[in-house]
This record gives structure tokens, C-alpha cells and sequence, in this order.
């Protein structure tokens, strides 16, 4: 056999060597590009409307398992238990944001829809200390208790109990925008 043919030869079993390799790494990439996108987990936050403690569920995505959950005191959480209460059972409000996890646990998407909200207390301007502020400033812990606690489930549109949670955001918000200094806006509800 001439060197000529050796060489033709060689040539020939290369080229499909070479498209299987880059086949192949296509394939990878593909792959690992799904992995990192495809968001397997759920993870929703959640808010207590007494005591504004954190909880953190994560799911499977569209099948709902839950995988875990844990909590996270607040300084508004510390506070209403060393002050209103040592002890309650949390009531659970879920806001309108979530996030998706890839399985390298890394954010691969995220949400923000007001259906994921369960009540029109997530929707509240209560960051940093407010809640501990209007607990402090109601003329009853308690009143301001079962006022968040109205807020917590979002009530069927048109009907009273709707009508009502919507007097409240609208006199709460009003009170918090005058820097808490206005006379507290209820006299009971
Ligand atoms: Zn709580």
C-alpha cells in the first residue's frame, strides 16, 4: 500500500472521529445548560402576620413535594414575643414573590405574581421595625393583633369581609404615611 492511500485512509476515519467528538460536547453542553436553567425547586416566603417571623418553604416544582421548610426570627418576631407574647401559633401569609432553584441550588428563575399571595397582609409596607411600631402605638396590642389577623386570607371579591380589608389598607396606610403621628385610624373594625 502506497503512503498516498495510508493517508486518504487516515483522513477518512478522522472526520467521523471529529463529528462524534463535537457531537458529543454539543450534547454536554445541552445537557448542562438544562440542568442549570430548569428550575427543580420551588422556593416560597412566607411572613407571620402577628409577629412578622420568616419561613422559607422549598418544593419540588409542579408536583408540590415538600423538600423543606425553616423559619427565621425577627427583630419584630424577637420583640412581640418578649413583649405581647411569649408564645402563638404562627398564621402563615405567603407573598407574591418566588424563586426557582436549579438542582445545583442556584436562582434559575423567578416569580412575581399576586396570585402566589394568600392574604393582602404580605402586600403591607412593613419592612425594617413598622409592625413593632404599630403594635406600640395602638391604643391595645390585641386590637392591632386581630387587625393583621383579618389581613391574613385574601376574602372572595364584592363580599363585606372584602370591602372591610380594603378600609383597613386604605386607613393603615394612610396612618403610616403620616409617620405613625396621626391619631390611630380605628376604632374598631
Ligand atoms: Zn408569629
Amino acid at each position: 500500500m502506497s503512503d498516498e492511500t495510508n493517508q486518504s485512509e487516515n483522513t477518512a476515519t478522522a472526520k467521523p472521529r471529529k463529528r462524534r467528538i463535537i457531537r458529543r460536547l454539543i450534547f454536554f453542553v445541552l445537557v448542562g445548560l438544562f440542568l442549570f436553567l430548569l428550575p427543580v425547586i420551588s422556593e416560597t416566603y412566607f411572613k407571620c402576620a402577628i409577629c412578622a417571623m420568616r419561613q422559607t418553604e422549598q418544593r419540588v416544582t409542579g408536583a408540590g413535594f415538600l423538600i423543606s421548610s425553616w423559619e427565621r426570627p425577627t427583630p419584630s418576631s424577637d420583640w412581640y414575643q418578649a413583649n405581647i407574647e411569649p408564645e402563638h401559633d404562627h398564621v402563615w401569609v405567603r407573598g407574591g414573590y418566588a424563586e426557582g432553584l436549579n438542582c445545583f441550588g442556584r436562582t434559575a428563575a423567578m416569580w412575581q405574581d399576586s396570585s402566589l399571595s394568600t392574604g393582602p397582609y404580605s402586600w403591607l409596607p412593613l419592612s425594617r421595625d413598622k409592625q413593632i411600631r404599630i403594635y406600640q402605638k395602638s391604643p391595645d396590642p390585641q386590637q392591632a393583633r386581630a387587625m393583621f389577623l383579618q389581613l391574613a386570607h385574601h376574602e372572595p371579591d364584592g363580599s363585606k369581609a372584602y370591602a372591610a380589608q380594603q378600609e383597613i389598607i386604605r386607613r393603615l396606610d394612610a396612618w403610616i404615611r403620616s409617620d405613625m403621628e396621626a391619631p390611630w385610624p380605628f376604632e374598631k373594625f
